[in-house]
């Protein structure tokens, strides 16, 4: 435990990193903390302590979920972590949320929610950082991510809302990613047309309890809809559930289905081989936004692209000219 680039840590950071592994939650909050600081010299000291942190993670389950605002998220990771800690298991929440990064406040962050698994030991909820562009939030989601599971979490759950870049980003981050649907009838299923089905491992519609018939016909379409949808793995149809998250009816059968979902991927290799795929998406979205910061403070590049910019609104020069010349600042 004591081997990994003992000579980057301080004291104070090897002390977070043996808080984290003893899976205590104060060294736990003040990781995520120095992951989210924006500072260079913390952004150094973050690095250096998931670097230690990385030989113990990959143990938990990562779960995605999403839906439109009230389509009863809350409700339900508040019902399903509940459940899940009654089997034995430990639960972190995280959230990837686009309204934080345009207004600054949030709507998963909000301290009311999930009142009751909030409140329990085994338990960990961490609303959005709320700063920065969307891959700026979630990129800090993804290595909280990591350092749940070097904290010993068995359950992961990245919860988002919206808009369909922060969908795509939690369901690249995640093992499974689950649907939540309301019980409309008729076209406006929410999510087909904005393709966010096309993610969906599982889709679960929810608030049965108000209008069974409803749910089994909203049920029935969204079966129907990802029939026609080509399944991302020959090994699994996403399956469409109904349950009452309000009840707390049918998260057991939700819960059996995702593990069934983990056996099936585990046995055709899929389920490592997707964690590895990811990775690399990672690392390669890095170097994209790393590169893209370079060129952007690069002294030349910064006094040419106004003029640049305005040649090729002007006509006078072609994008493809203007952007060769830039990028030749960065040989
Ligand atoms: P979120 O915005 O997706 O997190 O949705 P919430 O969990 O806050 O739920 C929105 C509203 O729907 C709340 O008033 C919940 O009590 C209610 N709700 C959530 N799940 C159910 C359900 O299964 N049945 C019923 N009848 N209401 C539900």
């Amino acid at each position: 435990m004591m081997r990994e680039t003992p000579d980057l840590l301080s004291s104070a950071d090897r002390a977070l990193v043996d808080g984290v592994l003893a899976r205590q939650l104060r060294p736990l909050a003040k990781t995520i903390t120095l992951i989210e600081s924006r500072r260079d010299d913390h952004q150094a000291r973050a690095h250096a302590v998931l670097e230690a942190l990385l030989p113990h993670t990959g143990g938990a389950m990562r779960v995605g979920i999403s839906g439109v605002p009230g389509v009863g998220k809350s409700t339900f990771i508040e019902a399903l972590g509940l459940y899940l800690i009654e089997q034995g298991l430990r639960v972190a929440v995280l959230a990837v949320d686009p309204s934080s990064t345009l207004t600054g406040g949030s709507i998963l962050g909000d301290k009311t929610r999930m009142e009751l698994l909030s409140q329990n030991p085994a338990a960990f909820i961490r609303p959005s950082p709320s700063a920065g562009s969307l891959g700026g939030v979630a990129e800090k989601t993804r290595e909280t991510l990591l350092v749940c599971e070097a904290a010993g979490f068995d359950v992961v759950i990245v919860e988002t809302v919206g808009v369909g870049q922060s969908e795509t980003a939690v369901s690249n981050m995640t093992d499974i990613f689950c649907l939540l649907q309301l019980p409309n009838a008729g076209d406006d299923l929410q999510g087909i047309k904005k393709g966010i089905i096309e993610l969906a491992d599982l889709v679960v519609v929810n608030k049965a309890d108000i209008d069974l018939a409803a749910a089994t016909r909203a049920q029935a379409q969204l079966k129907t809809a990802l029939h026609m949808l080509r399944p991302a793995s020959p090994n699994w149809s996403p399956p469409v559930l109904t349950l009452s998250a309000l009840q707390k009816n049918g998260i057991a059968e939700f819960w059996a289905t995702v593990c069934d979902y983990r056996a099936a991927m585990s046995r055709s290799g899929e389920f490592d081989a997707k964690r590895r795929h990811q990775a690399q998406a990672w690392m390669w979205d890095l170097i994209d936004a790393g590169l893209r910061a370079r060129f952007r403070s690069h002294p030349q590049v910064r006094a040419e692209l106004p003029v640049l910019t305005a040649a090729v609104e002007r006509g006078d020069t072609t994008p493809a000219a203007a952007a060769l010349r830039l990028l030749q600042h960065l040989n």
